[in-house]
């Protein structure tokens, strides 16, 4: 089992609930707008923020949202300064890449952590990696020795991160790191492209590991509005059998034998259940075929019919509804029975 260690108060690690962030795209010196993306983000579903720190003038900003109600991670390259600042300025755990801080700048970074008890992300990503012919084996290795770095400062507050563009290194490179290491994994594929393609290869990346149970915290890095990565974030959680405290529309494909609007229905199914933290089945099913069989699994659903269509509730047929009244009785069974 791996380690537990804490952002503020939220453990990352050991037997615990894998948690989902994402990252600011705002200026960070602009505290308003900093500060509603945050907010954002948090209605989204994301346990922590994490924010790049690329100047000085983004302390004010640190400082504001560190009075805020969810954690904050704060991104640095390069200027131990700033970590240390950002330290000071109540940042709840920092992401850096040891190897790009002078040797003393990294024993300053970790002596400023050590003394607020804040754990570090070692992120090691394969573009950042200069002049390195980098696979999964390297990769993963060269984030244990940036780790080992940090560990003969004596502390071992860390979580690790290896991420690649491409989903084969990653996931190779966080098997590897996986069995070599007892540090909570951070999982992500980075720079995954705009959302249309970029969810698709993130979910196959981090639905392996996480079939593997492999990952304590994800963020799915997309080119879109933060917002969207923390919604994809919550549904590969949600496919990968992880989180199961929501409400599965289970719905045909549809075919020459389907009798009613099975893609409406369950569309708008999806779209008034989707917030609902409770585990639960519905199924829409366009026919009696085999939608008997296919509901046996779903609290409630409909089997649809020529003209009208059959209601199950636990298994069994409760009673027929004509098919324009479908849309209401499962709406009317999700108040009741969800
Ligand atoms: S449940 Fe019926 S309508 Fe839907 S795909 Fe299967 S056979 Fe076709």
């Amino acid at each position: 089992m791996k380690k537990t260690v804490y952002v503020r108060s939220i453990p990352i690690g050991g037997n615990n609930r894998i948690t989902i962030q994402s990252m600011t795209n705002t200026d960070t010196e602009d505290i308003e707008a900093t500060k509603s993306q945050v907010k954002q983000l948090r209605q989204a579903g994301a346990d922590f923020v994490r924010v790049s720190l690329p100047s000085m003038d983004c302390m004010k900003t640190v400082k504001e949202l560190a009075k805020g109600d969810i954690p904050i991670i704060g991104d640095i390259h390069f200027d131990h300064k700033i970590a240390i600042a950002a330290v000071e300025s109540g940042i709840d755990k920092i992401r850096i890449n040891p190897s790009n801080f002078p040797k003393q700048g990294l024993a300053d970074t970790v002596k400023a952590c050590k003394e607020a008890n804040i754990p570090i992300r070692v992120g090691v990503n394969k573009g950042s990696v200069k002049g390195f012919e980098a696979d999964a084996q390297k990769l993963a290795l060269l984030t244990l020795e940036s780790a080992k770095r940090i560990e003969d400062l004596d502390y071992d507050n860390l979580v690790l991160a290896v991420k690649a563009s491409d989903v084969k290194t990653t996931v190779k490179a966080y098997r590897i790191l996986d069995k070599m290491c007892s540090y909570p994994l951070h999982i992500g594929l980075t720079e995954a492209g705009p959302p249309q393609f970029g969810i698709l290869k993130s979910a196959v990346a981090i639905g392996s590991l996480l079939l593997d149970n492999i990952g304590d915290t994800l963020r799915v890095s997309l080119t879109a509005h933060p917002v969207e990565e923390v919604k994809a974030a919550i549904n590969i959680l949600r496919a990968a059998g992880k989180d199961t405290e929501f409400i599965d529309i289970i719905a045909c494909p549809t075919c020459a034998r389907t009798c009613i609007n099975v893609q409406e229905i369950a569309a708008i199914l999806y779209e008034k259940t989707k917030d609902i933290r409770k585990k639960g089945k519905i199924a829409v099913m366009g026919c009696i075929v085999n939608g008997i069989g296919e509901s046996k699994g779903a609290k409630f659903g409909v089997a649809g019919g020529k003209d009208k269509s059959s209601i199950f509730l636990d298994g069994k047929i409760i009673k027929t509804v004509n098919n324009e009244e479908i849309l209401q009785e499962l709406l009317d069974m999700a108040k009741r029975y969800l």
